[in-house]
């Protein structure tokens, strides 16, 4: 009776009741705004150590008719929780190759590579290798030129299949980077035997670079284990010279972050390589 009564008190507590409620009002409205089209991708420049564009990362936004835009950190953890996020991801992963046509179209872009996030939940979709073959089909793009973003948490599931999985998609030439790497819990062993093209370091170690020791062997070490495993590397969240330069003393090569360029409408990015050419 004591637990019923301290379970009865929880459940009107007020701030739960409105923190509940918000929650699904905010689902309601994402739904509606997925329908409505009011998600766009903006994308964020990677470049090399002299600052030449390598790709970009598309990274979704909700341009909401009363609250403006919407950072996805809002509302990608809600759309995972309810399964909005398999019609967001892939409405995610068309536009983004549509645009990964449009750019190649306008010769802009050579050796252009596009990173799309993919959730974990998306991932483990039965059907999820011919969603991401249904894109690049449906909209032309050259699947050497897309890069998937997974993190370190799709690793608690079995593993076979995930490799299963990834060596579909590569057989395309579809790429993988491992995102936010060093904040998951992901095994070495694990690390090894997955197809992956790239690891990118989590932007969390590169903030205090020059300022805590433990982030700095922190970032010098995912740099010599990724030289080690054939791995490429992008540094992200660089926001200062002094991080840069740190990063290419110990063999980072990619960057992105402020320093180089905010996540931009693509017209905004089209605008920025221009004068490069
Ligand atoms: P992420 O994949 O780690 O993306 C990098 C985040 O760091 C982006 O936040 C970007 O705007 C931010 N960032 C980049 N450079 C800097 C910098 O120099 N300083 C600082 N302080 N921040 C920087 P954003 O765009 O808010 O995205 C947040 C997260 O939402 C992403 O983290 C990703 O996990 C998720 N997300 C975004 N778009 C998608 C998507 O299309 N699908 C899925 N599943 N997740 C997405
Ligand atoms: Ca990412
Ligand atoms: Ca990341
Ligand atoms: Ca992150």
């Amino acid at each position: 009776a004591k637990a019923a009564g301290r379970n009865t008190q929880r459940f009107f507590d007020p701030d739960m009741q409105a923190a509940v409620s918000n929650r699904s009002a905010l689902e309601a409205d994402l739904r509606r705004g997925l329908q409505e089209k009011e998600l766009v991708l903006y994308y964020q420049p990677v470049v090399d150590g002299k600052g030449r564009l390598q790709g970009a990362e598309a990274l979704v936004r909700w341009r909401h008719p009363r609250r403006g835009m919407v950072s996805p950190a809002e509302f990608i953890p809600l759309a995972e929780q309810t399964g909005l996020i398999l019609p967001l991801g892939q409405w995610v992963m068309e536009a983004a190759c549509a645009q990964l046509v449009a750019w190649s179209r306008s010769s802009l872009t050579r050796q252009f590579f596009l990173s799309v996030n993919v959730s974990v939940r998306q991932f483990r979709q039965p059907d999820f290798v011919e969603q991401v073959l249904g894109a690049l089909d449906a909209t032309g793009a050259n699947p050497e030129r897309l890069k998937l973003e997974l993190t370190e948490s799709l690793l608690l599931a079995d593993v076979e299949d995930i490799i299963a999985r990834m060596e579909h998609l590569r057989r395309y030439g579809v790429g993988f980077s491992l995102d936010d790497f060093g904040t998951g819990y992901s095994s070495l062993s694990y690390l090894k035997r997955l197809p992956l093209d790239q690891l990118k370091i989590d932007q969390s170690f590169v903030r205090d670079l020059q300022t805590d020791p433990n982030d700095a062997a922190i970032v010098r070490t995912i740099l010599a284990l990724a030289d080690s495993l054939d791995l490429g590397v992008v540094a992200e969240g660089v926001e200062t010279t002094g991080q840069l330069e740190f990063l290419q003393r110990y063999g980072c090569k990619a960057f992105q972050g402020y320093l180089f360029g905010r996540p931009m409408p693509p017209e905004v990015l089209e605008r920025a390589l221009r004068p490069a050419l």
